[in-house]
This record gives C-alpha cells, sequence and structure tokens, in this order.
C-alpha cells in the first residue's frame, strides 16, 4: 500500500488564531493544512466583542507588565495586518480607530480610575483624565450620572466576524487547505516527535509539523505526555448583540465600565458585553448574566435601553493558570502551541501569527516576547537533588 503523504504543516483549529497563523505561514511558502472540528470561525472567536485594548486592559503585576507588551506590540501591527487582509480577501474587517472611554459611576469607581490613571502614567501609556462635561461632549448618550472618564485614544476596535471571514477568504484564495468538521482526537508521536494526528473518526494523517491552536479545547487533544501539555480553561462570557434602527450615532468610542463595556461598529449595531465566569463548558445564558449587563449598560448610556436585541451569546474564554497566552514550541519536536489567549485573542492575532511562523520558519527563536508566552512555564518541575538542612 502506498505510503500516506506527509503533511507540511497541520494547524489545528480555525479560530482566529489558527486562520492567522494559516495565513501567514502560507504567505512564507508553506503548504498549509487547517482541521477545524466545526466551520472555520464558529469557536470563540465568532462570539469576541473585538476591543483591541492593551491599555484599558492593562493589569497590575509582573504578568501584567508582561501581557502589556504584548498587546501594545500587536496593536501596532493591527492597522497594516487589517490592511493587508483586506487587499487578500476583499473583505473590510471593520477597523475602526474611535478610542476607548473608561468610566466611573460613583465616588469608589472615581477613585479606583484615579489609580489606573497613575498606575497607567507611570508606564508612560497614553490616556487622559476626562472631567464629566468633557466626556459627555465627546459622548453625548453618557448619562449625566458619570463622575469621571479617562480616554485612551489609541484602544480601538475590530470586528471579529469580519476579520474570520476575511481570513478565511484569504487562506482559500492563497492556497490553505482548510478541513471542516475533522475533529484531531489525538496527536500521534514517535521518537520524542510529532508523526501525525488520528481524527475523531479514525483517519490518520503523517505530519511533521503541528500548530496547535484549538482555543479552549485544546487540553482535550489526547497523546501528548503530561510535561508537553499546555492547562488551558474555559472562561464563560455571556455576551449580547444590539441594534439601533435609526443607524449608528449612539456612540462612537468604545465604552467600558466596571463589569461591562458597549463596543460600537460603523452599521448601528452595538456589542455589550460580557459576564466573566468560572463555570467550565456551561454553554446556556443565564437571567442574572445578562440582567446585570443590561442594568449596567443602561446606567450609564441610557439610550442603550432603546436597542434591538440581536443575539445573545455565550463564549469559553481560553484561560492559562497566568492568563497570559503560551504561543512556542513544546518539549515534543514539531509541536507548536498556539493557544491560552483568554480576553485578548483578537488583539493578538496579528503578533501571534508572526511569532509562529517566525519560529516556524527558523527564525527568532530566543526574543523577550517568546521567553514570556513560553509553553513549558507549566510544565511540572521535575524533583531536584534532596537539599541539605542548613544550620
Ligand atoms: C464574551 C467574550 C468577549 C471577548 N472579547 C474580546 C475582545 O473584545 N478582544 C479580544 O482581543 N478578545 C476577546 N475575547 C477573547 C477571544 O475571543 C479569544 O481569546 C480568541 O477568540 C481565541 O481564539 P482561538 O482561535 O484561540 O480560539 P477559537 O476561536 O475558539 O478557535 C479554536 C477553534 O478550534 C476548533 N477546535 C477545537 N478543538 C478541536 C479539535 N480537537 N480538532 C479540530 N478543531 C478543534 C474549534 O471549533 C474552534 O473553531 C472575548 C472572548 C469572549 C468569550
Amino acid at each position: 500500500m502506498a505510503e500516506r503523504p506527509q503533511l507540511e504543516l497541520v494547524v489545528v483549529g480555525g479560530g482566529i488564531i489558527g486562520l492567522a497563523v494559516a495565513w501567514r505561514a502560507r504567505a512564507r511558502g508553506m503548504e498549509v493544512t487547517v482541521l477545524e472540528r466545526d466551520t472555520a470561525g464558529a469557536g470563540t472567536s465568532h462570539v469576541a466583542a473585538g476591543m483591541l485594548g492593551p491599555v484599558a486592559e492593562v493589569q497590575f503585576g509582573e504578568a501584567g507588565r508582561r501581557l502589556l507588551e504584548l498587546g501594545l506590540r500587536s496593536a501596532e501591527l493591527w492597522p497594516s495586518f487589517a490592511s493587508e487582509l483586506e487587499g487578500d480577501s476583499g473583505v473590510d474587517v471593520g477597523l475602526m480607530r474611535t478610542g476607548t472611554l473608561l468610566l466611573a459611576r460613583d465616588a469608589d469607581e472615581a477613585r479606583e480610575l484615579e489609580r489606573q490613571l497613575a498606575f497607567r502614567g507611570s508606564l508612560g501609556l497614553p490616556i487622559e483624565r476626562l472631567r464629566p462635561s468633557e466626556a459627555r461632549e465627546r459622548e453625548p448618550a453618557l448619562a449625566p450620572t458619570v463622575r469621571l472618564a479617562l480616554e485612551a485614544p489609541d484602544d480601538h476596535s475590530v470586528d471579529p466576524r469580519l476579520v474570520l471571514a476575511a481570513l478565511r477568504a484569504a487562506c482559500l484564495a492563497s492556497g490553505v487547505k482548510l478541513r471542516e468538521h475533522a475533529l484531531v482526537a489525538r496527536i500521534e508521536l514517535g521518537g520524542g516527535r510529532v508523526t501525525g494526528l488520528e481524527l475523531a473518526g479514525g483517519e490518520r494523517l503523517r505530519a511533521a509539523n503541528v500548530v496547535l491552536a484549538a482555543g479552549p479545547w485544546s487540553e482535550r487533544i489526547e497523546g501528548l505526555p503530561e510535561g508537553a501539555r499546555v492547562p488551558v480553561r474555559p472562561v464563560k462570557g455571556q455576551i449580547l448583540r444590539l441594534r439601533d434602527r435609526e443607524g449608528p450615532g449612539l456612540l462612537r468610542r468604545v465604552v467600558r465600565f466596571e463589569g461591562g463595556y458597549v463596543v460600537p461598529r460603523a452599521d448601528g449595531r452595538y456589542v455589550l458585553g460580557a459576564t466573566v465566569e468560572e463555570r467550565g463548558f456551561q454553554a446556556l445564558p443565564t437571567v442574572g448574566g445578562v440582567y446585570e449587563l443590561l442594568r449596567d449598560a443602561s446606567e450609564l448610556v441610557p439610550g442603550v435601553s432603546e436597542l434591538e436585541i440581536e443575539e445573545l451569546s455565550v463564549g469559553f474564554r481560553p484561560g492559562t493558570p497566568d492568563n497570559a497566552p503560551a504561543i512556542g514550541p513544546s518539549s515534543v519536536q514539531g509541536l507548536t502551541w498556539a493557544t491560552g489567549h483568554y480576553r485578548n485573542g483578537i488583539l493578538l492575532a496579528p503578533l501571534t501569527a508572526e511569532m509562529v511562523v517566525g519560529l516556524l520558519a527558523g527564525g527568532e527563536r530566543a526574543s523577550e516576547l517568546l521567553a514570556a508566552c513560553a509553553p513549558g512555564r507549566f510544565a511540572p518541575r521535575e524533583p531536584g537533588p534532596p537539599v541539605e538542612a542548613l544550620g
């Protein structure tokens, strides 16, 4: 019997990360196959709001700093990534460069925003303090009860559904092979390296290089030794899609507040999100979750109550133990991780694709960015030699 042909590069997962990697790898001349268990773009990325907000998202502490560095680098890449993608696909990806407002509605929240302002200032990030009247001049739909606002002028947004459609089209046009309804059950190893994959129906494929980009489901794929796995957990988010029959104009900027955000699209649609819940893959929305989102948003932007509800959905952010992504080689030769993007997978897609394709093409292997995302940081430590008691 003829031997099965060996695939040069297989990407497992056709979300924003897998498709971005595939598109960029193909542009570097690689033969790429994407295996997607559903249809491409049907996973978490389909649900995401699309904020590109490294400044609004920054967290205190060392892990927060590392994530900030990744976010700023990727935000810088977004305009050229978007225009190249639009050129290759003919699809407008809905990049809106209108900035973000962070809002406080009472004295406690205003104190917290002042603390956040000082923190971002200490990092040299672009952010401006606005009095309530200044904020309402910029966004007249804000309620008079807004106590304080910060403006992050460079935190923009994109429409992830358009990005996914564009990536799919660009991948297909450039010759990426996309196999949908192909669930990867197991990665096959031999001699410490990847040799192939087994699909759910039992079909086996030979492959020398695999990029694992299966989002929150990445941990379910079998066949990897303990030390080569990345622990990824699903973090549930409930999110609403709203529409203004009158067309655009209620908000121009993204507005963020304690517990949520409203992201405008150019056509009078709005995304109102999102809950953050540690409930495993519990897929149904809840009355409490939706009630809180609507209550908080309409308190700060009363016009939200007039909008029509088009969709209520639930997604699962792929979270790692430190909530930073796992991007880079595993201890198994031929296997590269590109997962764990948690709240920032849309923002980090251009940078992730660049890093992964750089690695596959044999480029930079020791950058600070790669060190910050090293999948090996989750490997169980080998017990060291016994330590002799001192004194
Ligand atoms: C409510 C919500 C709002 C968000 N808002 C934002 C935001 O504003 N900005 C931002 O940057 N990020 C946001 N995120 C986070 C972002 O959505 C994720 O980080 C990102 O979508 C992860 O992309 P991915 O390609 O890794 O995962 P996915 O999009 O889930 O793609 C993984 C794909 O792998 C497939 N798959 C899984 N298992 C297998 C298998 N065994 N074989 C084959 N295929 C498989 C799945 O079907 C899926 O299509 C949000 C997330 C949620 C839930």
